[in-house]
């Protein structure tokens, strides 16, 4: 029988211990966002993580700056947070308007408040093998989900089709460090189905609705789906999921999948940093 994995509790539980454990802190922890523009599905993203950190007892903090900021702008501004000792966790709102040059911004974030790995400093470390200060926050919920419901990883064959730098790329590595055999797909990839299909291991970052039908699955594969699509039926992620479950051991599901176990794993990379930061780590 397939099992569908219920990211939404696996999320639930985790944000439950990081509440317990906040309260133990005289300080609190704190998550700046910065949020450029008012593109609908940035600001849901941004209010649902700012929910969860009020929820939590986080201080957050929201700059919101006009579509049209210009790269100074957005840069005093992000010096400005790298300075204050009371912000522990910098998160740029991605995609960044066209005219921004976007690494240019994301490397001005101090590599400690990094807190979904975007700088080069701590992207070079998880590359090299090495701990980044924190791990990417969906890579990073991705490997924890399977981990609950204790899918090895090692040794087995994992396709991940798309290579953007906040998903895919930072996600294979995390695999290859857990001697999966990796193999990334993306637009130019030839027989893509041939490929996926011999795979136990199918994940899916590419962001086109019903993009993964039963053919690109093995029997018995383990099927992770990370789109997440506004269509007119709704959210929706890459896979048909009721075709791909019969045919899939383990699914996620869309919404309650990946997208919860995101914010889960912001949150605890908010409280890492800002333990690093204080030098609570044992
Ligand atoms: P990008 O648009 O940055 O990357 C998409 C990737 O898919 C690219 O590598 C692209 O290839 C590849 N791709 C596009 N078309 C095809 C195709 N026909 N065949 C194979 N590969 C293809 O997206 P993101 O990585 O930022 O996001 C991907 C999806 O995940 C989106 O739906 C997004 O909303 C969702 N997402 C969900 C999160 C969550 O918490 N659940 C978090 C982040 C993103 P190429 O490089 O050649 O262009």
């Amino acid at each position: 029988m397939t099992v569908i994995m219920d990211g939404k509790s696996c999320a639930d539980k985790i944000i439950e211990k990081i509440k317990s454990e906040v309260v133990q802190y005289d300080k609190k922890p704190t998550l700046a966002v910065i949020l450029i523009g008012n593109n609908h599905a940035s600001s849901i993203y941004v209010a649902n993580k700012q929910k969860k950190a009020d929820y939590i007892g986080f201080n957050s903090i929201l700059i919101n700056l006009p579509y049209d900021v210009s790269e100074n702008n957005l840069l005093e501004q992000i010096y400005k947070l790298n300075d204050n000792p009371d912000v522990n966790a910098i998160l740029v709102q991605l995609p960044l308007p066209k005219t921004i040059n976007q690494q240019k911004i994301l490397e001005a974030i101090d590599p400690i408040k990094d807190v979904d790995c975007f700088t080069s400093y701590n992207f070079g470390w998880l590359a090299l093998g090495y701990n980044p200060y924190v791990v990417p926050c969906t890579p990073k919920g991705i490997i924890r989900l399977t981990d609950e419901y204790k899918i090895d990883l090692e040794g087995k064959n994992i396709i991940v089709i798309g290579r953007s730098n906040i998903v895919g790329k930072p996600l294979s590595l995390l695999l290859e460090q857990r001697n999966a055999t990796v193999t990334v797909a993306h637009s130019k990839t030839k027989n893509l189905t041939a490929l996926s299909s011999s795979q136990d291991i199918v994940i899916s970052a590419v962001g086109i609705p019903d993009f993964i039908t039963t053919e690109y699955i093995k029997e018995g594969a383990v099927v992770i789906d990370v789109g997440i699509n506004r269509t007119d039926k709704g959210i929706t992620g890459d896979v048909k999921f009721d075709e791909v479950k019969d045919k899939a051991s383990f699914i996620t599901p869309v919404p309650k999948g990946i997208g919860p176990m995101t914010i889960a794993m912001l949150m605890e990379n908010t409280l890492e940093l800002f333990k690093i930061q204080h030098s609570f780590i044992n």
